[in-house]
């Protein structure tokens, strides 16, 4: 259940920028970044998200977008470059297991919209 600890994280980070930035108006949108590699379960974050947000004035209304980052390796022998869908730590092409990770370890949030129109970098 790692989702609840993430949606309560989501939930700190924007109270805090909220604060920091001193806006009062609500939030309307949240979009979240999560890589493949975390193995997080979007519906379980959007569901641990809605129960949590509702004790949250400005997060009572918000709706949370979870943009999927694909994981992609390059083979540091070869240069290939693969997309995969589970963690198999090798290239494709030449089978080393000498790659660097591209992305797909991202867990951030991106972007949170209030209902002024105004973007709050976070
Ligand atoms: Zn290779």
């Amino acid at each position: 259940m790692h989702e609840l600890q993430i949606a309560q994280n989501i939930i700190t980070i924007i109270n805090e920028e909220l604060e920091k930035n001193n806006r009062t108006e609500k939030v309307r949108d949240v979009v979240f970044v999560a890589g493949r590699m975390r193995a997080i379960i979007p519906e379980t974050l959007t569901f641990s998200f809605d129960v949590q947000k509702k004790e949250h004035r400005q997060l009572s209304d918000a709706n949370l977008t979870i943009r999927e980052v694909d994981i992609i390796i390059q083979c540091r022998d070869c240069g290939a470059q693969h997309s995969i869908d589970e963690p198999t730590f090798h290239c494709k092409k030449c089978l080393s297991t000498n790659i660097e990770i591209k992305s797909g370890n991202e867990l951030y949030v991106d972007c949170v919209e209030l209902f002024d129109g105004n973007e709050e970098k976070g």
